[in-house]
């Protein structure tokens, strides 16, 4: 059986939508994953993969130093292929350096030359799929059962957010209804999450979710909701897609608990400002709804999304309205089949 290591070391979000690779890899041999400190954690018990190596580039493994030791690491892995799903030339000439004799990554990459193999990297599927043409480079479009990423949380994720429920009083089966009102980048938030968080709190428990960076989002939520569960900077990764996974139904901007909701099937409503689906990056989950301005001009203006709105008016968010949010929301968890 033949030995492959996946480099992934981007966002969150790309670490979770690579899992389908993942999964494809192991039915052929072991399969280990290069990643960074922050993703490394959302990769634990997963089946698909025998060992997370994490790869800390602006601290432990920064400079030339931390180069040679990340080679050394793979070398002593005897790989038979390295599969590229981040494409920087640090990581080309890491796989290169490693003497990893087959190396395949898109087309497009920086670090393509190094590359034995190059595969095309399709603008016009998800990014789960582009990512498991890696795997077969020649073969098939992969089917949405195929693309649909995974997670597996444990026993200890399963405590946590018992702990966290319990400390709130949440009621054995009573219905969680997740928002995640944060991104990295501003214009992705969309602004009126404490509003929406009023208008659903009637048809269950509020509850947050986020990291460290949004707690600001959590307490203006929890000013106009004061029962809502807030486990933002609460919960390690794997817990939060835990809790996710019990909720029924998240609303999302374009972020990484869209993503953690698709691999758990969580019923999902994703809220799109400056950038759209069609980039890649929609949700997964069997149940799903995406919303954005459909008649903006200037939309999609950006691949991630700006720090500012370019023109100023934010219209891509400011104008997509609670009651617009509230109503799909409320029709994709209580008509569970009404897809988008
Ligand atoms: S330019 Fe348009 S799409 Fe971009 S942030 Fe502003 S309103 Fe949104």
């Amino acid at each position: 059986m033949s030995a492959s290591v996946v480099i992934q070391t981007s966002f969150l979000g790309d670490t979770i939508l690579t899992t389908p690779l993942l999964v494809q890899l192991a039915h052929r041999g072991p399969v280990d994953v290069v990643t960074t400190p922050a993703a490394a954690s959302v990769l634990k018990g997963h089946p698909a993969v025998r060992q997370v190596i994490v790869y800390d580039k602006r601290d432990t493994h920064a400079g030339f130093v931390g180069f040679l030791t990340m080679r050394a690491r793979l070398k002593r892995g005897q790989y038979d292929t390295a599969y590229l799903a981040q494409g920087s030339m640090r990581s080309a000439l890491l796989v290169w350096a490693a003497r990893i004799p087959e190396r395949i990554g898109f087309a497009t990459s920086s670090g393509s030359r190094f590359y034995t193999t190059r595969v095309a990297y399709r603008d016009d599927l998800h990014h789960a799929a582009r990512l498991l043409l890696l795997s077969r480079p020649n073969g098939r479009e992969p089917t949405e059962e195929e693309m649909r990423p995974s997670l597996a949380p444990g026993s200890a994720e399963r405590v946590v957010v018992d702990d966290l429920l319990q400390s709130h009083h949440v009621q054995p089966g009573e219905r969680l209804i997740a928002l995640a009102p944060g991104s990295v980048w501003a214009t992705k938030r969309w602004p009126y999450y404490p509003q929406l968080a009023q208008a659903l709190a009637e048809s269950g428990r509020i509850v947050i979710i986020g990291g460290p960076g949004d707690r600001a989002p959590a307490k203006e939520i929890l000013a106009t909701v004061p029962n809502a569960v807030d486990a933002t900077d609460q919960l390690p990764l794997l817990a939060s897609a835990e809790l996710i996974g019990r909720s029924a139904v998240i609303v999302t901007n374009d972020s990484a608990p869209l993503h953690l909701a698709s691999a758990m099937g969580t019923p999902t409503v994703a809220i799109f400002g400056p950038t759209v689906p069609q980039f890649g990056f929609g949700p997964l989950a069997p149940t799903k709804a995406t919303l954005g301005h459909e008649n903006l001009a200037c939309r999609p203006c950006h691949r991630h999304g700006p720090k500012r709105c370019p023109l100023t008016h934010f219209r891509c968010m400011r104008e997509l309205s609670v009651e617009e949010v509230a109503e799909r929301t409320r029709n994709l968890f209580l008509t569970p089949d009404a897809l988008v």
